[in-house]
């Protein structure tokens, strides 16, 4: 059996939740620390832990098939795998942007403030991107990390770093000016030979299975039967909703599945249509 080598962050932000995915996945393995590589025990995957810039290449060159990492660092190493790597699954962790910020003091309007600016930045593929599609002339300090340091030691004047929540701009007496990239975990991948594109496609069949079971909820609720026209009207479910009675005459119970993201929502309306004792269940898998 063809083994698919896939790469994951040795250790950093996105090491705890690529591997969980992968344990959600029902797949299993050990993780020793300092270890390279590890088998996994039932399923034909080898994990190699890299960091995280130098997947994209890895992937390219065959070290590894495939590679989970953040969207911006694929963007960031473009230029050095060309076309040959691409992005197979989106993941939905790790979420964040890539943003320009200046110290408070800075006066900003738009983007031609930045013109002949020093900006410091881990990204510069990206930032370079950007500054040329704007056609802005500045000067792009490259550092590895501690970014946002940079203006207050003197180093630059503006900086383009990672930013998720905003708290770290604040506490350095930075503000977000310009949002240039937006990120998440890709799980990325070549060309593969008829094997191992099997085995991938038996992976990312699992990781859309758990990812959609994350995405939606599973809800069972009472109502009084002329009420139930009404409430499956609010409710999609995968196919349609399920409606059994219950042993008092008159209720009926409804069991559906709803998207997180319009939940709450749905929930005011069927409260409102007289759904009653709603309760809300966590799906584990979800396969279409
Ligand atoms: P390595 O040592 O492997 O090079 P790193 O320091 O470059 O690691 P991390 O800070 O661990 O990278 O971040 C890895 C990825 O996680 C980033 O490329 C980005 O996609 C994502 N990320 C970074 N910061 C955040 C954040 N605050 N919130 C959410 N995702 C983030
Ligand atoms: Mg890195």
């Amino acid at each position: 059996m063809n083994v698919l080598r896939l790469a994951i962050q040795k250790s950093g932000r996105l090491t705890d939740e690529s591997l969980e995915l992968m344990r959600e996945c029902g797949i299993e393995f050990n993780k020793a620390t300092g270890k390279l590589k590890s088998p996994a025990y039932n399923f034909p995957l080898e994990f190699l832990f890299l960091r995280d810039d130098d997947i994209p290449e890895y992937v390219a060159d065959g070290v590894a098939d495939v590679g989970i990492i953040g969207e911006n660092v694929l963007a960031e190493e473009q230029h050095k795998i060309k076309d040959t790597v691409t992005i197979v699954e989106r993941l939905g962790f790790s979420r964040c942007r890539l943003s320009i910020a200046v110290p408070k003091t800075f006066h900003y309007d738009d983007v031609q403030n930045l013109r002949g600016v020093r900006i410091a930045t881990s990204f510069p593929t990206i930032l370079g991107n950007f500054l040329r599609e704007k056609g802005i002339q500045a000067e792009i300090h490259e550092i590895s990390g501690s970014v946002e340091i940079a203006p207050s030691i003197g180093l630059a004047e503006a900086i383009c770093d990672i930013v998720s929540s905003g708290s770290t701009l604040l506490s350095n007496g930075l503000v977000e000016v310009e949002t240039i990239f937006k990120s998440e975990a890709v799980l990325i991948g070549r060309k593969l030979d008829a094997e191992k594109q099997h085995v991938l496609d038996d992976l990312c069949f699992r990781i859309q299975s758990v990812n959609r079971a994350k995405n939606n909820k599973y809800i069972i609720l009472n109502a009084r039967t002329e009420n139930i026209a009404a409430i499956t009207s609010l409710l999609p479910g995968i196919k349609s909703p399920t409606v059994t009675p219950l042993a008092e005459t008159g209720w009926c119970a409804v069991h559906s599945v709803v998207r997180e993201n319009q939940f709450w929502d749905i929930i005011e309306k069927l409260k409102a249509a007289g759904a009653e004792g709603i309760l809300v269940i966590p799906i584990e898998k979800m396969i279409l």
